[in-house]
């Protein structure tokens, strides 16, 4: 039962150069902002990420003075410069096209032409308009147009996406889209189904609302491949 690792890196040498272009274009300098696209500055990347966290932690220690809060304090002292690290180094890692996982595929040698999905597969981000989290499921699918993937690779692929600063609609997009660019097909799916502490926590304090979205491409605009799907997502829920 061992499949041929294909590595992008070495027999697909074109393939890679044209899919980190492409995602690269996609998020990267050049890019204007669109619903699809983070809105990043041109400028984005200039800072070393260590840079960033020495610019980040005055900054927040400000706010927190501003709060009224004793910087003294042995408790809040560290906060600023924890914080900065966790946004740069964590939280918002997935900004810096350098950190895209690598993708590796392999030929699809079982012939399996049918829909995997892959389930429940948890994720955290932060809502770009409070900076809170939201979090929850993210469904996805896919039909092989030759090649498969590494399971875990499409658990990497939500994670990359979920380390910016994001809303619900533009993260499900861009994990659909780049899962297109990287099985070399249209025949996609992606559904989230998250809780925002932005409307939980605070402002509606509704606690018991789901937010859900999803991404069809190609085949899966069809009726009957997206029943399908559905149907595997709710299994043993
Ligand atoms: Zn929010």
């Amino acid at each position: 039962m061992k499949q041929k690792e294909t590595l992008l890196t070495t027999p697909l040498k074109e393939e890679k150069m044209e899919l980190s272009h492409l995602i690269i274009e996609e998020m990267g300098d050049e890019h204007k902002a669109s619903s699809v696209e983070t809105p990043l500055r041109n400028d984005a990347f200039d800072k070393t990420d260590d840079e960033k966290v020495a610019a980040i932690e005055p900054h927040f220690k400000a706010i927190m003075e501003i709060l009224g809060l004793d910087l003294n304090d042995d408790s809040l002292k560290g906060t600023p410069l924890r914080v900065a690290k966790m946004y740069v180094k964590e939280l918002f890692q997935g900004l810096n096209p350098a950190n895209m996982p690598s993708m590796t595929l392999f030929e699809n040698k079982f012939q399996y032409n049918e829909m995997l999905v892959e389930k429940n597969i948890n994720f955290y981000t932060n809502c770009e308009h409070h900076f809170v989290p939201f979090f929850g499921k993210a469904h996805v699918a896919y039909i092989s147009s030759g090649k498969v993937i590494g399971l875990s690779k499409l658990n990497r692929l939500v994670e990359y996406f979920s380390k910016r600063p994001q809303v619900q609609e533009r993260l499900t997009m861009q994990i659909g889209k780049a899962l297109q660019t990287i099985m070399q097909t249209q025949d996609v799916a992606v559904m989230m189904d998250a809780k925002h502490l932005c409307v939980s926590s605070r402002g509606v304090k509704d606690d018991s609302s789901n937010t859900i979205t999803s991404f069809f491409g190609g085949q899966f605009q069809d009726e009957k491949v997206k029943l399908q799907f559905l149907k595997y997502i709710e299994i043993n829920d």
